[in-house]
C-alpha cells in the first residue's frame, strides 16, 4: 500500500454516510475520539474551524450590544430547582458532583447543561431600574448533557462547545426583537461564512426549550436527508423573570418583571458544516471558515528545483502579505501527487500549482477543490486574482448545497403519504397538522422523523385545512423530517 492509499477516505458519502463522516473528521485532522465514550477531542484545525465560526458571530453579537461574560461551570442544585422546567428538561441529562477533594458537599453541583439557572440571579441583581435594559449577555463555554447515544463527533458528544446569549428586556416586543435578530445572525453564519441555506422556523409546543414561550430554530438540510437543528433562540416570556425574580421600576416607578431570551449556537454547526460539502476525497471547507485559504504546490524537477521553489516563495509571501491564509508546501521528500491527495483531504478551497511552464509564462495554475476544476491565470495582481477564485469556491460550495435542498421540501395530505415520502426522498415533508402531539407519535414510531419545526408566524394559515394524521382542522403547518 502506497502512502496515498493510507491517506484517502476509503467509506462512500452517499452509501456509508457514517463511516464516511468518521473517516472524514479523523482524516481531516479535525477531531479525534476521546478515551471516555461520548468526548472527543479537538485537534488545531479543527478548532481553528471553530474559532473562525466564533470571530463571525461574537463580531455581529458586539456590533448589537451583546457583552462577554463568564459563569462558573457548576450551578448548586438549588437554583438548577428554581426553574421547575428546566430541572424537568434536563435532569436525566445532567452530570453531577458530589465530592470535593475527599469531602462530600453539602449539596451537589451540576455541571451546566445550560446556564439559564445560574445567570439568571445576576441578571437579576444587575437589573434596578428600566435604565439598566436591555440587558445583553453571552459566553462562550463548554455544557454537558449526559446523553446515552452513540457518539459522533461536533453533532453527538456529552461535552460540547457552544456559545449562550442571556438577555432580559423590558417589554415582550423589544425581548421578541432580541430573538429574531439572533436567529437571524445564526442564518447568516450558516449562509455567508458556512456556505448553507437553511429554513428558519419555531419548534412545535412540545418540543420547546423548557420554560420557553417560543424556541425558534434554523434547520438545515444535510445530504442523506436528515435535519439538523442548527441554532436556536428562545423567546422566555416571564418564567424566568418569575423564578429568579428579575424585576424592575419602569418609567411610572412601578416594579415590573422583565423578558428574557436565551439564544445558543454549538459546534454542531461545525459537523454540519463538514458533513453538508465534503466530499469521497475528504474535508471541504468554504474560504471563510479554513485553516489554509490555499496552497501554493511547486512542481519541480533537480535543475528547475531552485528558481521554482523561489518563484513559488515569492508567491506565498505576497498573499500572506495581502491577508490570504496560504501554506507553501515545499516538502522536498513528497511528489505533487501526494500533496493534492493530502490537502485535497484536508479540505483546502484552493490550490496553486507552480510548474516550469507557469513560471516561464508569469503565470499559476488554480485548481478548485470543490469540483477540481483547473483555471491557468496570470501572475500580476495575485491578491485580486485569487480573491476571484476564492468567491468562486464559495459560490460552488453554496450551489451544491441550495441543490440539495431545492425539491426536497414535499407535501403530503395522509399518514401513508408522509411514511412513504420520508421513507423514499428523505427531505422535508410539509402537511397540514392539528398541534396535538400525539399526531406526531405513529411517525415517529414508525420511522423516527419528527416535526422540526413549524413557520415562525403564528398567524400563518395552514397550507392544509386538515390534519394529516387525524383529520382535524389543521391549526398550522408542521415540517416532519428525520433529524440529528
Ligand atoms: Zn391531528
Amino acid at each position: 500500500m502506497t502512502d496515498e492509499q493510507d491517506l484517502g477516505i476509503t467509506s462512500s458519502k452517499s452509501h456509508q454516510t457514517g463511516d464516511w463522516y468518521a473517516e472524514v473528521v479523523q482524516k481531516g485532522e479535525m477531531a479525534d475520539y476521546a478515551p471516555m465514550g461520548g468526548f472527543i477531542v479537538t485537534r488545531p484545525r479543527g478548532y481553528a474551524v471553530w474559532e473562525r465560526l466564533q470571530e463571525n458571530l461574537d463580531g455581529w453579537f458586539k456590533e448589537t450590544g451583546v457583552q462577554n461574560a463568564y459563569f462558573p461551570l457548576f450551578i448548586p442544585e438549588s437554583y438548577l430547582e428554581k426553574e421547575k422546567d428546566i430541572v424537568e428538561g434536563f435532569d436525566p441529562e445532567v452530570a453531577w458532583v458530589t465530592h470535593g477533594g475527599n469531602e462530600e458537599l453539602e449539596e451537589r453541583l451540576a455541571v451546566r447543561p445550560t446556564s439559564e439557572s445560574i445567570i439568571a440571579p445576576f441578571l437579576a441583581q444587575w437589573t434596578r431600574s428600566h435604565r439598566d435594559l436591555p440587558l445583553r449577555l453571552n459566553q462562550w463555554c463548554s455544557v454537558v448533557r449526559w446523553e446515552a447515544t452513540e457518539t459522533k463527533p461536533f453533532f453527538r458528544t456529552k461535552e460540547f462547545l457552544w456559545q449562550e446569549g442571556h438577555t432580559a428586556h423590558a417589554d415582550e416586543e423589544s425581548a421578541w426583537d432580541e430573538t429574531m435578530t439572533r436567529l437571524d445572525q445564526y442564518e447568516r453564519l450558516y449562509e455567508e461564512v458556512m456556505a448553507m441555506p437553511v429554513m428558519k422556523g419555531r419548534k412545535p409546543e412540545h418540543d420547546k426549550f423548557p420554560g420557553a414561550h417560543t424556541t425558534s430554530t434554523v434547520e438545515a438540510l444535510m445530504p442523506d436527508g436528515k435535519s439538523v437543528q442548527g441554532g436556536t433562540s428562545h423567546y422566555l416570556g416571564t418564567s424566568f423573570a418569575e423564578a429568579f425574580d428579575i424585576e424592575f421600576v419602569d418609567e411610572d416607578e412601578e416594579m415590573q418583571t422583565a423578558h428574557t431570551t436565551s439564544w445558543g449556537l454549538s459546534w454542531r454547526a461545525m459537523g454540519a458544516l463538514i458533513m453538508t460539502h465534503s466530499d469521497d476525497q475528504g474535508l471541504v471547507l468554504p474560504p471563510a471558515v479554513a485553516p489554509e485559504q490555499v496552497v501554493v504546490v511547486p512542481i519541480y524537477s533537480e535543475d528547475t528545483q531552485e528558481e521554482i521553489l523561489e518563484y513559488s516563495a515569492d508567491i506565498a509571501a505576497e498573499l500572506d502579505e495581502a491577508g490570504v491564509r496560504v501554506h507553501l508546501d515545499d516538502r522536498d521528500h513528497r511528489n505533487p501527487g501526494f500533496k493534492y491527495n493530502d490537502w485535497e483531504l484536508k479540505g483546502v478551497p484552493l490550490r496553486i500549482e507552480v510548474g516550469p511552464n507557469e513560471m516561464a509564462d508569469g503565470e499559476v495554475t488554480f485548481s478548485h477543490r470543490p469540483d477540481g476544476e483547473s483555471i491557468t491565470e496570470s501572475r500580476e495582481d495575485l491578491p485580486a486574482t485569487v480573491e476571484e477564485h476564492l468567491d468562486a469556491v464559495f459560490a460552488k460550495l453554496y450551489a451544491s448545497a441550495e441543490e440539495t435542498l431545492e425539491g426536497e421540501i414535499r407535501e403530503a395530505e395522509s399518514r401513508e403519504e408522509i411514511l412513504g415520502t420520508l421513507g423514499q426522498h428523505g427531505g422535508y415533508v410539509e402537511t397540514g397538522w392539528c398541534g396535538d402531539e400525539a399526531c406526531e407519535e405513529p411517525i415517529k414510531d414508525a420511522i423516527a422523523a419528527e416535526i422540526v419545526m413549524v413557520p415562525l408566524d403564528r398567524d400563518e394559515e395552514p397550507i392544509h385545512d386538515e390534519c394529516a394524521i387525524c383529520g382535524e382542522e389543521a391549526e398550522e403547518t408542521a415540517y416532519f423530517a428525520k433529524s440529528y
